[in-house]
């Protein structure tokens, strides 16, 4: 029987549940999930694996884990949108200096 909490997996005909990931052969995990042994390429994806999918079996030390991983990849989205802002913002300066000039050139 397969577990109905794990929504990517699909079962085989004898009725286990095989994770729908492939690893290439030049690859290794750097992290499995110890409740459904789906792999993970870093240790962060797979403890916030553990909280999204198996949140009602996880043991304290794995809830701590979970919470300082949520508070990073918090912190990693808000460097992310300073990067996004700040990249609109040089294109938009850009943009205008280059209309400037042709302005400039034409009068
Ligand atoms: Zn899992």
């Amino acid at each position: 029987m397969t577990d109905p909490s794990i929504a990517d997996s699909s079962a085989t005909p004898d009725g286990a549940s095989v994770p729908d990931t492939a690893i290439p052969d030049a690859e290794t995990p750097a992290a499995q999930c110890p409740y459904c042994s789906r792999p993970f390429r870093t240790e962060q994806a797979c403890t916030l694996h553990l909280g999204d999918a198996h949140g009602e079996t996880w043991t304290d030390d794995e809830r701590a884990a979970y919470e300082a991983a949520v508070d990073d990849e918090s912190d990693d989205l808000f460097v992310f949108h300073l990067k996004v802002v700040g990249a609109l913002s040089l294109l938009y300066a850009v943009y205008v200096l280059a209309y400037m000039i042709v302005l400039g050139l034409q009068g």
